[in-house]
């Protein structure tokens, strides 16, 4: 069922000239049939620059968005709807208006992570690769970060000189692993490198030897000339991680890293967006051009 399914995706992409992305965290599965896979910012890259008229974007609602806002001409197809993050959740426009209100000299820096209409209320957005140097490059003092806490803080004391005002969002995920898991890990594997996502609690990111995102893991892990690492990330990044250094080990953080949300898309989802082209991504034209300005801000500053 399933290798028919795998073929019958593989035979609409072609008729329909359809281009599957997949984020790191997405199921195996999934990642086989896409025609790429990476982290957010990678697919944005990747959504800004195709040919395709048709995008299925296989990841959470606010990566499909960002595909929209990107390319407004294609068609962007979310296999799950069902699939969101929490995190960009924890921040809604009103509650920005309000924020903004308090801290009316703050430039407002918007994690990509964050819902298209949060975008549009922000100056400029950042990923987790470039958030510090984002922040380090604007001419401007105050920062008002939105929505992660934890990156917000790591941002914060990597750039001392500014006053960082932190929203108090974070993801499940990352969050919910304490510091006592690195402790436990070290212990089991002492001749390894720990490294984690600045999702992470600042407790975890200061007992680790590395810290950043996803494709910064990736090149850390391939670079070290350490065999053994501790991963403080979701899970779904062990399979990039192993197929770029097969001869090396790699080792979860804690079990608990794993996104349900990610996990949410099925073979049979992309397989039904693919036939009927159900589920576009829509977002109204003014909250759209005002989303695209912070994100092109973003992708000016990170050439
Ligand atoms: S891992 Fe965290 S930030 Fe990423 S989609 Fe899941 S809940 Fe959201």
């Amino acid at each position: 069922m399933s290798m028919a399914m795998v073929e019958e995706i593989k035979r609409l992409k072609r008729e329909k000239k359809a281009l599957v992305l997949a984020h790191h965290y997405q199921e195996r599965e999934i990642k086989e049939v896409a025609d790429f896979v990476g982290d957010s910012l990678e697919l944005a890259g990747i959504a800004a620059n195709s040919s395709e008229p048709i995008l299925v974007v296989c990841g959470v609602s606010f990566m499909a968005e960002t595909a929209k806002i990107l390319s407004p001409d294609k068609k962007v197809l979310l296999p799950n709807v069902m699939a969101g993050c929490p995190m960009a959740d924890m921040v809604t426009v009103e509650r920005l208006r309000e924020e903004k209100a308090r801290f009316p000299q703050a430039k407002v820096v918007c994690y990509v992570n964050s819902s298209a209409a949060v975008k549009a209320e922000s100056d400029i957005c950042c990923t987790s690769s470039n958030a510090v140097s984002i922040v380090k490059g604007l001419p401007d003092q105050e920062i008002l970060f939105v929505p992660d806490q934890n990156l917000g803080s790591y941002v914060a004391l990597s750039v001392p000189e500014k006053t960082v005002h932190l929203w108090k969002g974070f993801c499940p995920t990352h969050h919910r692993v304490e510091v006592e898991a690195v402790k436990v890990m070290k212990a089991a594997y002492p001749n390894a490198k720990v490294m984690a996502h600045p999702e992470c609690r600042p407790e975890i990111l200061e007992a680790v030897d590395f810290i950043g995102s996803t494709a910064q893991l990736v090149q850390y892990a391939k670079a070290a000339s350490n065999q053994s690492f501790i991963v403080g990330t979701e899970k779904g990044i062990l399979d990039i991680l192993k197929s770029d250094s097969p001869q090396k080990s790699f080792e979860l953080l804690s079990e608990e890293l794993v996104c349900p949300n990610m996990k949410k898309t099925t073979l049979m989802d992309v397989l039904k967006v693919l036939q009927t082209g159900a589920n576009q991504v829509e977002i109204e034209s003014e909250v759209r051009e005002k989303a695209y300005v912070a994100i092109q801000r973003m992708l000016d500053v990170s050439k």
